[in-house]
């Protein structure tokens, strides 16, 4: 694919029922193998005790030959009683797998959506399902032994690093429920259904490729099979051979090895199929299914709005006497997926802040340094404003401009970097694990690289620009570059040093 002009995606806007349109999506469905899910909400700026109501639902659709089509149901103009049913049967058919990125919350949400107009009991699950976030898990822990952080990537980041496009998310936010959409509205709704069966894709022919669903793992391409996943796509010759690859060779080079023994039914498949008109998975998707496969369910808990998503409860091992950080605080922050945002923290650190910014970074929270040495208190909130970031502060005078953005400015009341850390991880409610440890640049808060470099290929990376200490030579180490900013890291004394602090600061091990 190329990365500047994605593939044209044959999408259909569905707006009433009465359409070829409509019609088309009942078909397809029926044909579909896979099903990737997204959805689309205005986001409830103020601190609602509501649901926002989705106004959109993506459905990309891979058909049995393999062709993709991708359906923009338009929610705010088909009566919803008169797709509660399709929809309801597409999500539990166990002939065809769904696909979603933390689909729970659109769940949820379509569920209260649906039933606030009168189709109760909403949605209560969506089964067989592949989480992305769980995909790409797999693929990392195949690509490199160090553990990398659960969930706490965006599928901006993991569609950058697996398919290498750039998803535009400038328009997460836009307004959903405006009619008509806008042409961008609509290919950005498409993308981000579209790109999920593209992940999909990759991991599928990761697992082909390395015999993961065999009995004796065949390795047809051992030059391939070692190479990371990201130069396996990086490789023209090669990605033409993998990422072409037609799901019936890959079902054909599956069946070519002894599966005899190993698959593994979906619950109840036998007795459905009767009642569906649909044709039951091929072996691999099943083996996947049965391997990998998920569902979501949603609980009585799911289906009430609850007015703030912030708990009162304080987590024990944070010494802070409870209330005191609460007072200036009162809304949820930027990245909460109430108010639109993608769920992953993000702070702007003001330069009186700087070394709380490197604390930050060393327990994997994204905390940015204003662009530059002596901003203005406008180019501090633009920045702010502009990346879905909380500004964090010592100076009281740029509260003046809270009015601008609401419940992004937060002033840091300890005067230690240790404290200050503790006292935003407890503010906000922050999930800190020991696998997320130095996994970002301190330097410049950059990612790394996806693969650990040798010492000579560190020795080649940092050349005029960073020195590796002779003695580091004959130690084996690994390297991890910044994607970013190209500083080289190792896991020395130092490093372990670091953890080993970042564990007690944090009180990881109580
Ligand atoms: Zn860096």
């Amino acid at each position: 694919m190329d990365p500047q002009n994605p593939m044209p995606l044959k999408t259909h806007s569905v707006s009433s029922t009465d359409s070829p349109e409509f019609t088309h999506l009942t078909s397809s469905l029926t044909r579909s193998t896979i099903i990737a899910l997204d959805a689309e909400w205005k986001p409830l700026r103020s601190h609602h005790p509501t649901y926002p109501t989705v106004s959109l639902l993506q459905l990309a659709c891979q058909l049995g030959d393999d062709s993709v089509v991708v359906f923009l149901l338009d929610l705010a103009s088909v009566p919803l009683p008169s797709i509660w049913v399709l929809l309801r049967d597409a999500f539990v058919n166990p002939d065809v797998l769904k696909l979603g990125f933390r689909f729970k919350q659109d769940l949820v949400y379509l569920s209260s959506t649906f039933s606030s107009q009168g189709c109760d009991p909403g949605f209560d699950r969506v089964e067989p399902y592949l989480d992305i976030t769980s995909i790409y898990q797999h693929l990392q822990q195949k690509q490199h032994g160090k553990k990398t952080p659960k969930e706490t990537k965006s599928l901006a980041t993991i569609c950058k690093e697996l398919l290498g496009i750039s998803l535009s998310k400038e328009l997460q936010c836009s307004d959903w429920s405006c009619r008509p959409l806008t042409e961008e509205q609509k290919t950005y709704a498409a993308m981000d259904a579209h790109c999920l069966l593209e992940i999909f894709n990759v991991f599928r022919v990761k697992v082909i490729k390395e015999g993961i669903l065999v009995h004796s793992p065949s390795e047809p391409h051992p030059a391939i099979v070692n190479l990371g996943l990201k130069q396996v796509l990086e490789k023209l010759d090669i990605c033409n051979k993998v990422v072409r690859m037609k799901f019936c060779e890959a079902v054909d080079m599956v069946r070519a090895t002894d599966v005899s023994n190993d698959i593994t039914t979906v619950e109840g498949t036998a007795i459905m199929t009767q009642h569906r008109n649909t044709q039951p998975m091929d072996e691999f998707l099943l083996k996947v299914v049965s391997r990998y496969g998920e569902k979501i369910l949603l609980g009585e808990s799911d289906k009430k709005a609850k007015a703030s998503k912030r708990k009162g409860k304080r987590r024990s091992s944070v010494g802070f006497k409870q209330g005191h950080y609460f007072d200036d605080w009162k809304g949820p922050a930027p990245w909460d997926l109430t108010v639109g945002g993608d769920g992953h923290p993000k702070f702007l650190c003001d330069v009186m802040v700087e070394g709380l910014a490197k604390h930050l970074r060393c327990v994997g929270i994204d905390a940015a340094s204003p662009y530059s040495k002596k901003p203005e208190s406008r180019e501090l909130i633009d920045h702010a404003n502009r990346e879905k970031r909380v500004l964090l502060t010592r100076d009281a005078k740029l509260l003046r401009y809270e009015y601008l953005i609401k419940n992004q400015i937060y002033r840091v009341k300890s005067l230690l970097k240790n404290e200050q850390l503790l006292e935003v991880i407890e503010t906000f409610q922050l999930k800190v694990s020991e696998d997320q440890l130095m996994s970002r640049c301190t330097r410049c808060n950059g990612r790394f690289i996806q693969k650990p470099l040798t010492t000579e290929e560190a020795v080649e990376a940092a050349k005029g620009f960073q020195r590796i200490p002779n003695c580091l030579f004959d130690k084996n180490l690994q390297f991890w570059q910044c994607m970013d900013c190209n500083q080289l890291y190792w896991e020395g004394t130092q490093y372990h040093n670091a953890v080993q602090k970042f564990i007690d600061v944090c009180k990881l091990n109580e």
